[in-house]
């Protein structure tokens, strides 16, 4: 099947709460062209250089979303554009957000990574280091941030009751802060799911999905 068909074929299953964000990380622009031609706004991307360079030949109506790890020192290239900042992980990388958000006069709405997977190499925040920051003076401080979301990654296994313990954990912490009135936060996503487990996400309270192999083709 073509990327545009793949891209439909998800598309059009998606519940309307579910936004899809089409990770085109190392596909060439022509293939993010024929998602574009089909309908598609929002591209993520995990590597900041590789991201600016297709916001500055690509249609500017797209939001990219920055999906990966992110270098403190990097977050001035993508300030004047990214659209949602998914994998946003200490308390001194949303410093440097709300610096370079503030320089460039504008809001960065940011989701809050969660480590819930069992692999020690995935990246994010245990309970007590989310709370720390969200009850912190310096947080409430922040101008230039929006808190909109959490976003979390599996565990990389086929054991199913494994990877739905962890989205039913993540989907327990969102509804938690959702029941709180917090400075800075407007929560209205949860970024869970990619290829593999989408479908399973969904069913777990998701809202926005990750898809790139599924559309664009193996990396
Ligand atoms: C690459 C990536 C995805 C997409 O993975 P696929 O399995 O290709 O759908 C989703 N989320 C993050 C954070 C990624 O790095």
């Amino acid at each position: 099947m073509s990327i545009a068909e793949n891209l439909l074929s998800i598309k059009n299953n998606l519940p309307e709460h579910v936004a899809l964000v089409a990770v085109s990380k190392t596909k060439p622009i022509a293939d993010l062209m024929e998602a574009y031609n089909a309908g598609q706004r929002i591209f993520g991307e995990n590597k900041i250089q590789e991201m600016e360079g297709k916001w500055e030949e690509m249609p500017k109506d797209i939001q990219w979303h920055m999906i990966g790890h992110v270098q403190t020192n990097k977050v001035k290239f993508m300030a004047p554009f990214v659209s949602l900042i998914h994998g946003v992980d200490s308390f001194k990388l949303l410093k440097e957000v709300n610096k370079q958000a503030l320089k460039n006069d504008r809001f960065i709405d940011c989701l809050l990574q969660m480590h819930i997977a069992e692999e020690e190499t995935k990246f994010g925040l245990d309970d007590d280091e989310l709370n720390s920051i969200l009850a912190s003076k310096e947080f409430k401080d922040m101008k230039n941030i929006r808190i909109t979301g959490l976003m979390g990654m599996a565990t990389f296994t086929d054991n199913q009751d494994q990877v739905k313990k962890e989205f039913s954990h993540l989907k327990s912490i969102y509804d938690k802060l959702q029941s709180q009135k917090i400075e800075n936060c407007q929560l209205n996503t949860l970024s869970m799911g990619m290829s593999g487990d989408y479908k399973l996400a969904i069913e777990f309270g998701s809202t926005m999905i990750r898809i790139g192999s599924s559309i664009f083709g193996t990396r």
